[in-house]
């Protein structure tokens, strides 16, 4: 990667050609399922459990889930590129 989300055009180790790569929408679609499927039980389970002030439920999973979607982003972006490398997908075959 160089800079947040932006894959490089070949990697500066083995000088495996990236740039073929076709992550698009992918990453942030795994980004947002992983991360409502783990914080929307657990939002019940918080409110069940306490009963807090809805601004302060609201505005607490808000940080939490942007937190953790802007975590997980750059990961499932590297692990799209790393599953189209190893399945041999678009340009990699090539190389
Ligand atoms: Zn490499």
């Amino acid at each position: 990667m160089n800079g947040y989300l932006k894959v490089n055009d070949s990697c500066p180790v083995c000088a495996q050609e990236l740039h073929h790569q076709r992550a698009d929408d992918g990453p942030a679609y795994v980004t947002i399922l992983v991360t409502a499927h783990i914080l929307g039980p657990l939002m019940l389970i918080a409110f069940e459990l306490w009963r807090p002030n809805p601004i302060v439920l609201t505005v607490s999973f808000s940080i939490i889930f942007i937190a953790m979607a802007l975590y997980l982003l750059p990961r499932l972006k590297g692990a799209f590129v790393a599953l189209q490398w190893a399945k041999r997908m678009h340009g990699f075959s090539k190389a």
